[in-house]
């Protein structure tokens, strides 16, 4: 059976799922098991109703669930959209949703106040009206039983389901879903509180839509060292969209990031042609390749320090520890990495770190020779094999035209000698400390790697 082909089972029961809900894994890089029945490689619009979304009071975390836990069931999302409370436009959108995807996944707007209005939209786009479904109606009053309290007639809407439709079941919550079809096409109807609509997904929608062999994997591969659109360039074959898989690239914490999706029609074939695409893209692009998947810059340096059994310190001033942070994140850390001065004041820089008083006054805090001085100080005063001396003006104060701000040194003091980069980094005091920091990691990358500076 393929959905969407009019051969939908019927809900026996609006509050009990009539069918065992598999959880998909969530995890995207996570490979779900293949049912291995006929293929259906569906794609999605997923829509959001309700002002609240429309004027950012509430940010739409259902289209994100609903997008990831298609994807693992190999439904593509082509299209996200989100409405206000107005039946005329909730009602438009689902229909030209309808005309445009395979599937259509709607939520918000099910409850029993005026302002939720997307049953009457639905009936709308199916080009009837709503009708009180009995079974519902007891059963929404036993939910109220239950809990000790009576309904109120308020409630009666929520009983209410475009005729034609079916009522989705609901344990968590009173109002049911609606499974409808709009220009032939599945309408899935689901509530808006995330923990409603994630039940009724799973539990109601999912055991509709297992039909299908096909499966989407991604896969993250990040750079750094050129921007997107140099990147691109570099693989604008790999990025068509009319390849499978398909690559895109995203811009991601400092780092441009490329992001593969792989249909395949099983899990293997899809990890196959990731393995492919990444192999090609670590072939173009190199030593710009920093890691995948949930690598970072400090874990991939970090491996290399264990590989290499060597040790790291820092000497930050305009970073002011960020870079001791990141390296920190990762794991087991502590094999590689000594510890760092937070050499903000030039008092830090000369009395810890025996930056000479007479450099700084001469060429600045902002300078070449700090920077060298700052690696070569710390390196002598941790006796490491590695350490990284950052300076530089964070802004938004203190450019100048010779020194402007987003200007930074960095000194990189290791056993074959100390070197100085300069940089002059765009954007505000956040981007300039974080690519800063990221600048700095990626030097003693490249060195770990005997890679010539990018
Ligand atoms: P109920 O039956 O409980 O009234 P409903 O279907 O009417 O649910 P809404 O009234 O639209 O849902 O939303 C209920 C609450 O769910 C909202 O106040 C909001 O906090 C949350 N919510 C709604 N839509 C979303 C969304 N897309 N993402 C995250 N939260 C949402």
């Amino acid at each position: 059976m393929r959905v969407g082909d009019g051969s939908m089972p019927l809900v026996l029961s609006c509050l009990h799922p009539d069918r065992d809900g598999r959880r998909d894994d969530q995890d995207l890089s996570a490979v779900r098991r293949d049912t291995g029945r006929d293929s259906i490689g569906m794609n999605a619009v997923i829509i959001s109703v309700g002002d609240e979304l429309i004027s950012g009071q509430t940010v739409d975390t259902n289209s994100a669930y609903l997008a990831r836990r298609l994807a693992g069931m190999g439904i593509v999302t082509t299209a996200h959209q989100t409405v206000g409370d107005d039946r005329p436009s909730i009602a438009a959108a689902i229909k030209s949703a309808a005309e445009a995807a395979d599937l259509v996944v709607v939520t918000g707007g099910l409850g029993p106040t005026a302002d939720d209005l997307t049953r009457q939209a639905v009936a709308e786009a199916m080009g009837t009206t709503l009708a009180t479904n009995a079974q519902c109606l007891a059963e929404i009053e036993e939910f109220f039983g239950r809990l000790g309290r009576t309904m109120v007639p308020a409630n009666r809407i929520q009983a209410m389901i475009p005729l034609g439709a079916e009522p989705l079941a609901n344990k968590v919550g009173t109002a049911p879903g609606i499974a409808a079809r709009v220009v032939g096409k599945p309408v899935f109807v689901l509530p808006g509180v995330p923990v409603e609509m994630e039940w009724m997904f799973d539990n109601a929608v999912v055991p509709r839509l297992d039909r299908r062999a096909g499966i989407v994997l991604y896969h993250t591969v990040h750079t750094f060292g050129k921007g997107e659109s140099d990147i691109a360039s570099g693989i604008l074959d790999l990025m068509d969209r009319g390849r499978n898989p398909t690559v895109g690239t995203t811009v991601a914490g400092g780092m441009v990031t490329l992001r593969i999706i792989s249909r395949a029609a099983n899990p293997q074939e899809a990890r196959l042609a990731i393995q492919d695409t990444v192999d090609q893209l670590r072939r173009r692009l190199g030593a710009m390749v920093v890691g995948e998947g949930e690598e970072t810059m400090a874990s991939a340096v970090g491996l290399l320090l264990r590989q290499r059994k060597q040790t790291l310190a820092v000497a930050e001033s305009c970073t002011g520890g960020m870079i001791a942070e990141m390296i920190t994140a990762a794991a087991g850390a502590s094999d590689y990495f000594l510890g760092g001065v937070i050499a903000y004041a030039n008092g830090v820089k000369t009395q810890l770190l025996s930056v000479p008083r007479s450099m700084l006054e001469t060429h600045g805090a902002v300078s070449e020779p700090a920077a060298l001085a700052l690696a070569e100080g710390c390196r002598k005063l941790l006796a490491c094999d590695w350490a990284i001396g950052i300076t530089g003006i964070a802004g938004p104060g203190g450019g100048s035209e010779s020194k402007p701000v987003g200007l930074v040194y960095i000194g990189l003091a290791g056993p074959a000698g100390t070197k100085a980069y300069r940089h002059v980094i765009p954007g505000n005091r956040a981007t300039i400390r974080l690519r800063a920091s990221l600048t700095a990691m990626n030097h003693l990358r490249l060195a770990l790697l005997g890679e010539p500076d990018l």
